[in-house]
């Protein structure tokens, strides 16, 4: 395939093909059945992402929406509530599952603009122990949050909240490598603060599915129970966690390469009349108009460009994206907006 024939797909950063390298160790992965704890490849995956955390212990999951719902289950009974964003992925974006399959109660909140939840309005939201109430039990940060990356001091200030507040702390880290590679600071150093981080294997790093559970060996074994329950209980998954340790290995500190090229996309977008734009490690978001958010999806796929629609529309920068692409993209939004202005 010539650069010219494929597809720029900036929809998200879910839509990375496995590369041959990655399916190389695919291939020729050791694998057992993973249900009687007998698969090599995926033992070595769960020792490595709990030790690159810092955790005790850690479990394969095959998406994030189900690591988090391990976490939710794990830490909540029927009648406990979770405290969350309101456009949290762990609360908008996995079907309700905590309520539906834990009988576990949301109290959303609205993110600060920086991506946090503020520990103050957390603390107001925390229900008295009474009758009347769901039992205030977990709360779930997300870093990054719509790319934004959570300060080192507010995570800190957060564990020393749930402490005192006597809430578990969960962190939906799908994209906490992008936050590590933008502080330059290990993942230890975000993850340290939390007692439990579910990781995403397929976003950023580049495996084609994947997610681990980190936290304690207790609650790591009542998320495999969980994980068995919800269907989660693979065979020989060792071949697809191969991907996952090639991932951690080697796609880890090229992320800072997606952050460069939101940059320069940012960069490249910003002289065009009518489109705002605005970077947070590797996702853009840009204000197209009523104009663009009509016809610019369709023009750029007959470029061979691909993004999700809306006024404002998110772009997202990965493995598959080079700087080429970039000047592509920025390319065909001024011939968009030359033609539409
Ligand atoms: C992608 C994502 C997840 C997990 O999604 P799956 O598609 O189930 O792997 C969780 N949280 C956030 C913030 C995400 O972006």
């Amino acid at each position: 395939m010539t650069t010219a024939d494929k597809l720029i797909d900036l929809r998200s950063d879910t839509v990375t093909a496995p590369t041959k390298a990655m399916r190389a160790v695919m291939a020729s992965a050791p694998v057992g059945d993973d249900v009687y704890g007998e698969d090599p490849t995926v033992n070595r995956l769960e020792a490595q992402a709990a030790e690159l955390l810092g955790f005790e212990a850690a479990v394969f999951a095959p998406s994030g929406t189900q690591s988090n719902l391990l976490a939710l289950l794990s830490y909540c009974q029927r009648g406990d509530e979770y405290i969350v964003g309101q456009q949290a992925h762990t609360y908008k974006y996995e079907g309700g599952g905590a309520a539906v399959l834990g009988s576990i109660v949301p109290q959303p909140l609205e993110f600060e603009a920086d991506g946090s939840l503020s520990l103050e309005r957390v603390r107001q939201a925390i229900k008295p122990d009474d009758i009347h109430f769901a039992r205030s039990r977990l709360l779930c940060l997300e870093n990054t949050q719509g790319g934004k990356v959570l300060s080192l001091d507010y995570l800190q200030r957060s564990a020393v909240f749930a402490g005192e507040h006597k809430l578990a702390l969960h962190l939906d880290g799908a994209r906490v490598f992008n936050a590590a590679v933008s502080q330059q600071v290990s993942v230890a150093e975000i993850t340290q603060h939390f007692d439990s981080v579910s990781i995403c294997l397929s976003k950023g790093l580049g495996a084609p599915l994947g997610s681990l559970l980190c936290a304690s060996q207790e609650h790591i074994v009542q998320a495999r129970r969980w994980r068995k329950m919800l269907g989660g209980g693979m065979r020989q998954a060792g071949i697809v966690a191969a991907a996952g340790i090639y991932a951690l290995e080697n796609n880890v500190e090229r992320l800072a390469e997606d952050h460069q090229h939101a940059s320069q996309l940012v960069l490249g977008l910003a002289d065009i009349d009518g489109v705002e734009t605005l970077a947070h490690s590797n996702m853009v978001f840009a204000k197209v108009g009523i104009v663009g958010q009509k016809q610019l999806p369709e023009f750029l796929h007959q470029r061979g460009i691909r993004i999700s629609g809306g006024e404002t529309i998110r772009l997202v920068t990965h493995l598959d994206i080079s700087a080429q692409d970039v000047s592509l993209v920025v390319a065909a939004f001024k011939d968009f907006f030359a033609a539409n202005a």
